[in-house]
This record gives C-alpha cells, structure tokens and sequence, in this order.
C-alpha cells in the first residue's frame, strides 16, 4: 500500500512539472557568417540581440565557431526584432519575426546583412518601404539641424536627406542606413 502511495505521489508531481514548464518556449540557433574574408574575422563576439516592445528580452554573444544560441517565451509582443552590435559598431537591425513557425528554429545571419535595393531606393528591413531611409555619413563633423516646432527648438541628425552619424568611427560592419519611420540603423 505504501508502495502504491509512493507511485502515485511520483506520477502526480511528473504530471504537475510537466504542466507548468511552458511548452511555447522559443530555442532559435545559427551560424553568423560572411562571404567577406575580412568581415568573418571580426563575428566573433559580436553580439545578437532580440528586442520586442522596445525591450531587450534575449540575447547571446557569437562563440568562436561563429554560433549563437538564444531561447525565449514569444508573449503577445507585436513582433520580435533582431539587432546585432559590438564595441564601437552601433545597434544594427537585423531581421523582424512576427511569427514563429516552430518552437525550434535555425537562422543562419549573413554579415552584412545587405538591405534590398531598386532604382536607388533602399528598403528598410523593417517597414519595407523607402520614403525614410537615408544614408549614415560619418565623419568628424557632426551636422545638426535645428528644427523650431510650434515653439519647441529640436535637433536632427537628419540633413539635405543624410543621417550624420556623429562619429568618424566606421568598422566594416558598420551600419549604412538609417529608417526615420522605425528609428533603426541597418
Ligand atoms: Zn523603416
């Protein structure tokens, strides 16, 4: 009797922990990689990182084999971006989920992540539209407009259609463009 007791206590606590571990966590892993010899020495380490409703939620630094590992519970968030950054390279956009197919994906990320193009337009990654993507220009001198807005003096990067980067530091992975809609760099 007290055998039965002890199976039974057994399987009701296996039943309870396997009712409480969530079963919609997210496990998604990859390969960072470039077909620019130069680039692909400079990926480890790099850090990729998922923000959903302007939240950081997971992230993981690239090994030496050039992989990441990251798991996450998707909420009801309206989508889940990809951003990747290092030491003096500014937060790049990478690539936005709204859903996921499966529970356990691979994503292999290409560096750099070329945005699409068509008759000099650039599409952002994110809106996919190219009425407010405008070129990073780096260099010492930083650009400034002042904008005077019912009254309210404000700043812009943004001038004659460029985003003034405000820095002369420029790594290869750098990012290129900037989305005025989203406020992304890729
Ligand atoms: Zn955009």
């Amino acid at each position: 009797m007290r055998q039965t007791i002890t199976i039974l206590t057994i399987l009701t606590t296996l039943g309870l922990t396997s009712f409480v571990v969530p079963s919609n966590r997210l496990y998604l892993s990859g390969t960072v990689y470039s077909d620019d010899p130069k680039i692909a020495d400079q990926l480890v380490g790099l850090y990729i990182f998922v923000k959903a409703d302007n939240e950081i939620i997971t992230g993981d630094y690239v090994d030496t084999a050039g992989h990441y590992d990251i798991s996450f519970i998707p909420g009801d968030q309206t989508s889940f971006d990809f951003y990747v950054t290092t030491l003096g390279i500014d937060t790049t956009f990478l690539k936005s989920f709204i859903q996921f197919d499966s529970d356990k994906m691979t994503w292999d990320i290409k560096l750099p992540n070329e945005p699409k193009k068509k008759l000099g337009g650039v599409f952002c990654p994110k809106c996919t539209k190219t009425d407010k993507v405008y070129p990073i220009i780096y260099g010492d001198n930083q650009v400034v407009q002042q904008k005077v807005v019912n009254g309210d003096t404000t700043y812009t990067n943004i001038v004659d259609k460029k985003y003034y980067a405000g820095t002369c530091v420029h790594y290869l992975l750098s990012p290129n463009w900037y989305c005025d809609r989203e406020k992304i760099k890729f």
